[in-house]
């Protein structure tokens, strides 16, 4: 029934061993940082097999490598997408380069997140590229920098001429369709105050007072979100202050005190109109002057559940699981570009997301070999 099992399980075991770890804000990126090498094995890879292949300079270490196959159909363009870097590999217990096979598992960073999903794309584009020629345009994007901005999928998008009219994005989410997520912003909050002595306090204004009269409504917000009407697949929104820092020595009243909050909003949500909102409210109820910071804004993603990628999808997948309406997920995806550009976009691929990110990254190969032909299927019957 897979008979394409064995090459995915050894392409995948090839792109594990090709470190592609996202440098996030590093200044400078070799090692195991960046994402050149993989995005040269996976252009070699379809040249070989006689594909029309486009590597993308995104920025320093972040590639795309975009894989064509013409259409019958030009005006309209399918999209699979699945990133190619990964988290860093502190602490973990395995050899992150060193693909191991346990028991129809495969073990190694990336394996689940990202490059289980971009090794069934690849197997099912090679597929499908051996027949005939599909309805409409079909697009690879084997995509870089989703772990830190998602800057590969925004380039692409900045810089394509398809007529792209939908996306499947694989990322873990053991072969169930997922239609929606959150987006985030995380907004830093500054408050200013005068250094001084700790033994002289009266000399000084202590910052960090004025940051736990923030802390204490960014509570409060919480519990506000906590109790406003839930999405239907995302439940509320949520708040949290997850970072603060102020003062070096403990005889010193510090100048300033930073702080970060991450806030999950639900599709709709503007960068712009929910900074202004969280501003307000905090001006409103405090009489501590602050100002806001760098802000990390990522869009959330919404396709309705009508929409026809949604319908043909789950008739997909359903071979293998039973799912009769798409969910909602609570991480990001490079789905949430497209989405941002009114682009519809879905989620499915091989693997947990509860194996994504850990010490002992590992993906069942039957995931693999279920999502080769859930996407060989689907492309079958666009
Ligand atoms: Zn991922």
């Amino acid at each position: 029934m897979f008979d394409n099992s064995d090459s995915a399980v050894s392409l995948l075991k090839d792109l594990i061993a090709i470190p592609s770890v996202n440098p996030t804000d590093k200044e400078v990126i070799e090692g195991i940082y960046g994402d050149d090498s993989i995005a040269e094995y996976i252009s070699h890879w379809f040249r070989k097999r006689s594909l029309d292949v486009e590597i993308q300079n995104v920025s320093d270490g972040c590639h795309n490598v975009v894989v064509h196959i013409p259409g019958k159909n030009r005006n309209k363009c399918t999209v699979f997408c699945a990133h190619m870097d990964t988290v860093d590999i502190e602490n973990m217990k395995i050899d992150p380069f060193d693909p191991k096979e346990i028991d129809g598992r495969i073990f190694g960073r990336g394996s689940c997140d990202d490059k289980a999903s971009l090794s069934a794309m690849m197997v099912a584009f090679h597929a499908i590229a051996d027949n005939q020629a599909p309805e409409n345009d079909l697009v690879f994007l084997a995509s870089g920098g989703e772990e830190f901005n998602m800057r590969g999928a925004e380039y692409f998008i900045n810089n394509n001429s398809y007529n792209i009219d939908g996306v499947i994005v694989g990322e873990p989410t053991n072969l169930r369709l997922i239609s929606a997520h959150k987006g985030g912003i995380r907004q830093e909050i500054i408050t200013r105050g005068v250094s001084a002595h700790s033994s002289t306090p009266e000399l000084g204004v202590n910052p960090i007072y004025k940051m736990a009269k923030i802390i204490n409504l960014i509570e409060d917000y919480s519990n506000q979100l906590m109790n406003s009407a839930p999405h239907p697949l995302l439940k509320t929104e949520t708040i949290v202050c997850s970072i603060v820092n102020a003062g070096k020595l403990s005889n010193t009243i510090p100048d300033e005190c930073r702080s970060v909050v991450d806030w999950r909003i639900h599709p709709g949500k503007k960068e712009k109109a929910c900074k202004e909102k969280l501003y307000n409210f905090l001006k409103m109820n405090t009489d501590a002057d602050f100002e806001f910071g760098k802000t990390i804004f990522t869009s959330p993603m919404e396709t309705a559940s009508d929409n026809c990628m949604v319908r043909k999808m789950l008739k997909e997948n359903w071979k293998y699981v039973s799912q009769e309406s798409p969910e909602g997920a609570t991480y990001g995806t490079d789905g949430s570009k497209f989405y941002l550009n009114n682009i519809p976009a879905v989620v499915i691929g091989p693997g947990d997301i509860a194996q994504a990110h850990t010490k002992d990254e590992f993906v069942e190969i039957t995931q693999i070999e279920k999502a080769i032909e859930i996407y060989k299927s689907y492309i079958s019957n666009l």
